[in-house]
């Protein structure tokens, strides 16, 4: 599959994290991603195949699309 995700691209989770926030940033990509909690900027690692089940929505321009209708940006 496509991958569609860059560093410094803005995503929402399934669940948010504890701080209230669920707007995080990808910082790394790879087997495991990195995210940071844009609330509290606490750094997070999970495995790309859990992130892949949990993300929900991408920043694309100016607002939220669903991931499930995101096709990645064009080049
Ligand atoms: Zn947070």
């Amino acid at each position: 599959m496509i991958l569609k995700y860059d560093i410094g691209d803005i995503i929402t989770l399934k669940k948010g994290h504890p701080c209230g926030e669920n707007k995080w940033e990808i910082l790394r990509r790879g087997v495991d991603i990195k995210l940071k909690c844009l609330g509290c900027d606490r750094q997070i690692m999970i495995p790309r195949i859990d992130f892949e089940k949990r993300v929900r929505k991408i920043k694309d321009g100016e607002k939220f699309v669903s991931i499930i209708h995101y096709k990645g940006r064009e080049d």
